[in-house]
C-alpha cells in the first residue's frame, strides 16, 4: 500500500495545479495513465480566456459565456470563475508559462500579453503561446512539480476504482454517506494493482471524447474519472452536451488534428467545396459564431451535398501572421502536403469537449466526501449547454486552485481497513481478441447515432446496443485479471450510456444538443441541468 495525504489522478492543468497547491499542506502523489504530457492540456492550441484588455469588461466575458452556453450556465459560477481569470493567468506566468507578448522586448506583465479573439467572444481576450499554449503551460507546471520535494510522480499508472464504502466490510456505526479513501491503481507496465491510500483524492482525469470515432482528443480521454465517480455513486450532470469542434483537419485515412478557432479569429473563412461561403446565412457573427452553430452549419451543409469535408481558407490572412502565430498547424498541414498560406485546408467537425461531467462546486467538491473533481471531468455550471472557446483551461485552473486552497482540503481522516484488490483468475487473451472490438463499435455507434444532429429513434437504437456492449465488457472485467484496455472500454461504455440517457431525457434542442424531433429550445420545461 502507498500512503499519501493527497492523491491526484491526472496530470493535465487541473491535476498539476491542484498538486502544487496541495503540496503546501502535505505529501502528494500524481498518477498519470501514460506519460505526464499525454493529455488534452498539452494539445490546447488556441489559448486561455480572461479579461486582460482595458477595452474589455468582466460583464462582457460573463455575457459571452452565458450566451454561448445557450443560457444554461449558472451566472454566479460564471462570474466567480471569470473574475479570477486575470489573477490566475498571472499565477501561470509566475510558474514560468511563456505567453506570447505584444512586444517581446518588454516584460511578462499582464499588460504586455498579446491577445486574440475566438468564436463567440465579443472582445480580444484570449492569451496564447503561439499555437501551443497548452504545451507551454504543461512545461511550466511540470517543472514546478518535478522540483517539489512533496510531490511524487507515477507515470503509466491508472486508477481503476475509487476506494469507498462499497469495498469495505461494513461494521455497525460506520460513517454514513459515501467517503473516498484513495484509489486502486494499476501499474500498466507490470499489470499489478496497488492501494493508493489518501486523505483527499482529486479526479482530474479530463474528458471522454474518445467515445466518438472521430475526435480531436488525446487517447487518454476515455472518461475514466466520470465513470469511476458514477460507479461510486456520485451524480453526473449535462452529459448530453458534447461539443464538436467545427474544424478538425479532414483526411480520408481518418487522421485528424485540430485547426484552432484562432485562425478564423485572424480572418480565415469557411467555404464549401465549390468555393462559396455559407456561415453568414447561419449566424450574424458568420465565421466567428459560437461553436455549436458552426458545427451544426457545417454538418447540415455536408449532409445536404453528401460531402465529407468543407474548406477553411486562410489564404487572405497575412503570411507572416500565419507562420508566426500558427507554427503547429503549419507543420501538420505541411506533413499532409498542404501549404495553408496558399491553399484551403480540408476540415470537418469532430468530438472535442465534454461540457458535462461530475457535478461539483466552484471548490471542486463532489457528492463524495474527500473526493474533488476539477477540469474537463467536472461540471461546475460554467459552460451550460456549450463551452465558449478557451474557457476550459480557465475553468480547470480556477477550480483546481480553489480546491487546493479550500478548508475541506485540510483535516485529518480516519481510515478503515482497506482490502487488497480482488484479482480474478487469469487474463483470457482469446476472449479479449473478440471483445476488444467493442471499443471500435462504441466509437462508430456514438459517431453515427449520437453525433451533432440526433434523433430520438437513433438514440434509442444506440442505447440498446451500448447497454449490450456494457454487459459483455463488464462481465469480462469481473472474471479476468485487470488490464488497462478492459477498464477503459468498460468506462467508455458507461459514459456512452450516460450521454445517450441524458440526450433522451432532454426533449428540446439547446447548445451542443440538437435533436430533430424537438428542434427548438423549451425554456419552460428544460432550462435545467440534466442530472443522473
Ligand atoms: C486539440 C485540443 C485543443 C484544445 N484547445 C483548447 C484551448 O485552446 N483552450 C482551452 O481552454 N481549451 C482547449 N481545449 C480543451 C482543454 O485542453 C481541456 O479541456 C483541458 O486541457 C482539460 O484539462 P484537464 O486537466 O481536465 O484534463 P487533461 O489535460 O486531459 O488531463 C487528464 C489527465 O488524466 C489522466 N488520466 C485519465 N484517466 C486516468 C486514469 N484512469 N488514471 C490515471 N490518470 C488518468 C491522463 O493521463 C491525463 O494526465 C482543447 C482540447 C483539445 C483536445
Amino acid at each position: 500500500m502507498k500512503d499519501f495525504d493527497y492523491l491526484v489522478i491526472g496530470s493535465g492543468i487541473a491535476g498539476l495545479v491542484y498538486a502544487i497547491e496541495s503540496s503546501k499542506h502535505g505529501s502528494v502523489a500524481i498518477i498519470s495513465k501514460k506519460s505526464l504530457y499525454d493529455c488534452n492540456t498539452d494539445y490546447a492550441q488556441g489559448g486561455i480566456a480572461a479579461v486582460l484588455d482595458s477595452h474589455d469588461t468582466f460583464e462582457a466575458h460573463i455575457q459571452d459565456t452565458y450566451v454561448a452556453g445557450a443560457e444554461l450556465g449558472k451566472k454566479e459560477i460564471i462570474r466567480q470563475i471569470i473574475s479570477e481569470g486575470p489573477n490566475l493567468i498571472k499565477y501561470l506566468i509566475e510558474m514560468g508559462t511563456d505567453f506570447t507578448r505584444r512586444d517581446e522586448n518588454y516584460d511578462r506583465s499582464l499588460e504586455n500579453l498579446s491577445l486574440t479573439r475566438e468564436g463567440g467572444h465579443s472582445q480580444k481576450r484570449v492569451a496564447y503561446a503561439a499555437d501551443s499554449t497548452g504545451h507551454q503551460i504543461m512545461e511550466a507546471l511540470i517543472s514546478n512539480c518535478k522540483s517539489n520535494s512533496n510531490i511524487t510522480i507515477f507515470e503509466n499508472h491508472m486508477a481503476v476504482d475509487l476506494i469507498t464504502q462499497h469495498h469495505i466490510i461494513q461494521s455497525d456505526g460506520f460513517i454514513p454517506g459515501i467517503t473516498c479513501w484513495g484509489a486502486y491503481v494499476l501499474n500498466t507496465i507490470s499489470n499489478q494493482v496497488e492501494i493508493y491510500r489518501a486523505k483527499k483524492t482529486m479526479l482530474a482525469t479530463g474528458g471522454a471524447s474518445c467515445i466518438y470515432s472521430h475526435n480531436t482528443n488525446s487517447e487518454i480521454a476515455t472518461g475514466d474519472g466520470m465513470a469511476m465517480a458514477r460507479l461510486a455513486g456520485a451524480r453526473l450532470a449535462n452529459m448530453e452536451f458534447v461539443q464538436f469542434h467545427p474544424t478538425a483537419f479532414y483526411h480520408a485515412d481518418g487522421e485528424t488534428f485540430l485547426i484552432s478557432e484562432a485562425l478564423r479569429g485572424e480572418g480565415a473563412n469557411l467555404l464549401l467545396q465549390d468555393g462559396s461561403a455559407f456561415m453568414e446565412s447561419y449566424h450574424p457573427m458568420g465565421n466567428l459564431a459560437p461553436r455549436d452553430i458552426v458545427s451544426q452549419a457545417i454538418d447540415a451543409e455536408l449532409k445536404k451535398r453528401g460531402d465529407k469535408y468543407c474548406y477553411l481558407d486562410a489564404t487572405s490572412v497575412d503570411q507572416e501572421v500565419l507562420k508566426t502565430h500558427f507554427p503547429y498547424i503549419d507543420k501538420k498541414c505541411t506533413e499532409y502536403g498542404i501549404d495553408f498560406t496558399k491553399e484551403p485546408i480540408p476540415v470537418a467537425p469532430a468530438a472535442h469537449y465534454f461540457c458535462g461531467g461530475i457535478l461539483s462546486t466552484i471548490d471542486g467538491i463532489t457528492d463524495i466526501r474527500n473526493l474533488f473533481a476539477a477540469g474537463e471531468v467536472a461540471c461546475t455550471g460554467l459552460h451550460g449547454a456549450n463551452r465558449l472557446a478557451s474557457n476550459s483551461l480557465l475553468e480547470a485552473l480556477v477550480i483546481a486552485y480553489h480546491a487546493g486552497n479550500h478548508s475541506s482540503n485540510l483535516g485529518e481522516v480516519t481510515f478503515p481497513a482497506i482490502p487488497e484488490w480482488r484479482d480474478q483468475g487469469q487474463f483470457n487473451e482469446n476472449e479479449w481478441v473478440v471483445i476488444s472490438h467493442n471499443r471500435e463499435i462504441i466509437g462508430t455507434i456514438m459517431q453515427g447515432y449520437v453525433g451533432i444532429r440526433r434523433s430520438r429513434r437513433l438514440l434509442k437504437y444506440a442505447l440498446s446496443r451500448i447497454e449490450n456492449i456494457f454487459n459483455e465488457i463488464n462481465n469480462f472485467y469481473q472474471h479476468n485479471t485487470v488490464r488497462k484496455e478492459v477498464v477503459e472500454t468498460r468506462n467508455m461504455a458507461v459514459i456512452a450510456t450516460m450521454v445517450i440517457r441524458s440526450a433522451l431525457s432532454r426533449k428540446e434542442s439547446r447548445g451542443a444538443h440538437f435533436v430533430i424531433d424537438h428542434p427548438h429550445k423549451d425554456d419552460a420545461k428544460y432550462k435545467i441541468d440534466t442530472i443522473i
